[in-house]
């Protein structure tokens, strides 16, 4: 007789940054040999998630995911509400409801939830299926967040007017206030009350599973696992979606153009799948790319307001053969993974950190909102694999031309600073390749939560 599946929920937010990791999350759940072909996936899907979730899952995956599409609801859409944080989390709670009907038609072992979708978890504790968070992003965040209740009832004012770093169990410096993320630097704005929600409320979950690894946080990590009031925390990162680049089809003229470059002489600018410039910035930011006088690759995409999406008049031929501009989705994991490629200017979202460890490239990080400025202070001073573009948070996150120019000069050239960020960005490498390998902690980590897994009681 066949032995029956233990089927695993999966209850995912649209954006590249999340759906995408989520998705590769559960491929190696079930590709992990401790799953023995015992486990089965189950993805219930807002309608928003469906287009990007069938983008990356054709039917004719190998791995076999089954879809419970929930139903269209009217959902404010983002510009009626206080931001994206607000908007993911108001659209979870408009669905908890239905995430309990298809929970109770499914009957999961376990629930997996996105970390903004905590207002599901009561409705699985109702139907006794415990959940679990995976957490997209790193383990510095989360450890702000399950402190944000704290913070909340000790610190009235806004972050910003404090003297001095935020203290936080587990980040031995803690963190600057320019650094606090985007969503947090309003107390007045629904963003900053429901992550003080979801920091709550990641106490009740039956375990936390960070897209990171030991070697990146260790610090945090252990402070996390030695807290009793924190439930397992279990790293298996780096967790990503490499596949992406695009197989089969033509190669990406980006990457025909990189061929002709020489090896690490190219420095890549890109902002994440959300993020646009202003057009008053992309100017700025097109001066110092000149000035540098460095080869680059641009992934420049405007504000939809702005303009026609185009660097100003002159720049092409200012640049002529020394660069390439272009104005939509890039192939960043092969950009990155190409060898004429030397030096990454991200927005430092963190699927984008990790790509660029995983590859071996050196990074400036120039945070445009979410929990990239938290980020960006992350790589530089506690993992020293960058150096941050000195922005004002007030203007848009603004750099002026000659920070860039300065900037890609430092990430392009030989000082003893860059070099020694070079020796911890290759450290890096090989830590995050060890992570994942047969035997590595993130490969161990994720079959001990397989095991975990199989021992639920069935529903
Ligand atoms: N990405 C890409 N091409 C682009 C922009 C983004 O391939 O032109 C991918 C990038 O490789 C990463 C993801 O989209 O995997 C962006 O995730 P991240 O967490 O870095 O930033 P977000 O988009 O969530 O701000």
């Amino acid at each position: 007789m066949a032995m029956k599946k233990c089927n695993l929920a999966f209850l995912p937010a649209d954006g590249a940054g999340h759906i995408a990791s989520t998705l590769e999350f559960a491929k190696r759940l079930l590709l992990h040999p401790s799953a023995a072909g015992r486990l089965s996936v189950t993805f219930l899907l807002m309608p928003v998630c469906a287009s990007s979730f069938f983008s990356l899952n054709p039917p004719s995956s190998a791995t076999d995911i089954a879809v419970h599409l929930l139903p269209d609801l009217a959902v404010p859409s983002r510009l009626e509400t206080d931001g994206g944080e607000d908007y993911i989390s108001l659209a979870f709670q408009l669905y908890a409801p239905h995430v309990k009907s298809a929970l109770a038609a499914t009957a999961p072992a376990a629930l997996i939830i996105d970390f903004f979708a905590t207002t599901v978890i009561d409705a699985a504790r109702d139907l006794q299926i415990p959940t679990y968070v995976f957490f997209s992003t790193n383990a510095t965040l989360l450890a702000l967040m399950l402190h944000l209740p704290a913070l909340h009832d000790e610190i009235p004012e806004e972050f910003e007017l404090l003297q001095g770093e935020i203290k936080v169990p587990g980040l031995a410096a803690g963190i600057p206030p320019t650094s606090m993320p985007t969503p947090l630097m309003n107390k007045k704005n629904r963003c900053y009350t429901w992550l003080v929600y979801h920091g709550k409320r990641f106490k009740d979950v039956r375990g936390i599973i960070p897209n990171t690894l030991r070697a990146f946080e260790p610090q945090v990590l252990s402070a996390l696992e030695s807290d009793r009031s924190v439930p397992p925390v279990h790293p298996v990162g780096p967790v990503l979606c490499l596949d992406r680049a695009g197989g089969g089809g033509e190669r990406h003229e980006c990457l025909q153009w990189l061929d002709a470059q020489p090896a690490a002489s190219v420095v890549f600018l890109c902002f994440g799948s959300l993020s646009r410039m202003t057009e008053a910035q992309t100017a700025e930011t097109a001066v110092g790319i000149e000035r540098s006088g460095r080869r680059f690759l641009w992934s420049l995409r405007l504000a939809e307001s702005e303009g026609d999406g185009r660097p100003p008049a002159g720049f092409r031929e200012a640049t002529n053969g020394r660069g390439m501009v272009v104005e939509e989705w890039v192939p960043q994991a092969a950009v990155l993974a190409h060898a004429a490629v030397g030096g990454f200017v991200t927005h430092g979202g963190w699927n984008s950190c990790l790509e660029s460890l995983w590859f071996g490239v050196p990074m400036v990080t120039w945070p445009m909102g979410a929990e990239q400025h938290l980020n960006a202070m992350m790589m530089a001073a506690e993992m020293g694999v960058a150096a941050e573009m000195e922005i004002d948070r007030h203007r848009g996150n603004w750099a002026t031309a000659k920070e860039v120019e300065m900037k890609l000069n430092w990430l392009m050239g030989e000082s003893e600073d860059v070099r020694k960020v070079r020796e911890r960005v290759r450290e890096m490498k090989v830590a995050s390749r060890a992570a994942v390998e047969i035997g590595g902690p993130s490969y161990d980590g994720l079959g001990s939560l397989v095991t975990e897994f199989k021992r639920l009681p069935e529903q």
